[in-house]
């Protein structure tokens, strides 16, 4: 695996194979890298000729200072995890290699207010970072494939328009969630979780699987306040959202419309640390 730490050295590097008719696939992350991660990877290199991870902790998408400073940053322990996959290419730039005008400028995108709701009115201005940061990446590794998980599946929606509002040739694949044994789904952000709550977490996905199951037989707002109950009843848990949506736009499924696709999305804040999880359920053909 090939190591770039700036932009002058990768891009004349991925330029040449994409001159000898490579494809690329890309894989953006911000490190501290589980199984999750990786199936990432393992997905492009099945299509792909060349599998490029970036490791950037974004700073324009926290806006949690205290966040920024703890996400966990294990770079070593990252490069052993690439080599033993099927990356070929790491970009671990600095943040002045990302931004080199500075931080500050950012386009504004008609993201349909996607960026507004659920992660955006929790945390106002993340997506703008998210949105920032991918578009530079885009713009640097230039790739064929962009993979992506369904575990943040509102920055899966907001980074295929911005995909198709920047008419870039690149096919946006989504990969399923990878969990823990308990159901948990993976997240670096798991390492700061003390191990009784980490293992008590398994109940968001319980609490998922419980309220896919009553589709059917309960209204939208009822499941939704089982679940919301039964999720805050656990000792420093607090639900931030729990709703049950349209996965095309994150609108609010109506109870008696006659619905194709439901997408249940859940963020938790157990002991302080934010926990997402969604699970996405196929309708009948109406
Ligand atoms: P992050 O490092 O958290 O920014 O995540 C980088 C990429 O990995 C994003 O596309 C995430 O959606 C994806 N990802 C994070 N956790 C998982 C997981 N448990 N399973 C599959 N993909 C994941």
């Amino acid at each position: 695996m090939q190591i770039f730490k700036t932009r002058n050295e990768l891009e004349p590097y991925l330029d040449k194979l994409r001159k000898q008719g490579r494809s690329i696939g890309f894989v953006p992350t911000m490190g501290a890298l589980h199984a999750g991660h990786l199936s990432l990877i393992a997905e492009s290199s099945l299509l792909s000729d060349f599998t490029v991870c970036s490791i950037f902790v974004n700073p324009t998408q926290f806006n949690n200072s205290t966040d920024l400073e703890k996400y966990p940053r294990p770079v070593e322990t990252d490069i052993k995890k690439l080599e033993s996959s099927a990356c070929n290419i790491l970009y671990l730039p600095e943040v002045d290699d990302v931004y080199p005008q500075g931080t500050g400028e950012s386009q504004e995108f008609n993201l349909f207010g996607l960026d507004l709701k659920l992660e955006g009115a929790s945390r106002p201005g993340h997506f703008t970072g998210v949105v920032q940061v991918v578009k530079v990446l885009l713009e640097i590794v230039n790739p064929d494939n962009l993979y992506l998980g369904q575990k943040d599946y509102q920055q899966f929606l907001i980074l295929k328009r911005l995909v198709e509002l920047l008419d870039l040739p690149v096919n946006v694949i989504m990969c399923p969630i990878y969990r823990e044994e308990n159901g948990l789904a993976m997240s670096s952000r798991n390492e700061r979780l003390p191990k009784d709550l980490r293992e008590k977490a398994g109940i968001i996905y319980a609490t998922l699987t419980y309220a896919a199951s009553m589709i059917n037989d309960l209204k939208p707002e009822e499941i939704k306040l089982i679940a919301i109950a039964a999720l805050n009843s656990n000792d420093n848990f607090k639900v931030d959202y729990f709703e049950i949506l349209d996965p095309i736009n994150l609108e609010p499924i109506s109870s008696d419309a006659n619905w194709r696709n439901i997408i249940i999305v859940v963020s938790v804040i157990v002991g302080g640390i934010r926990l997402l999880d969604n699970m996405l359920i196929e309708g009948e053909d109406h």
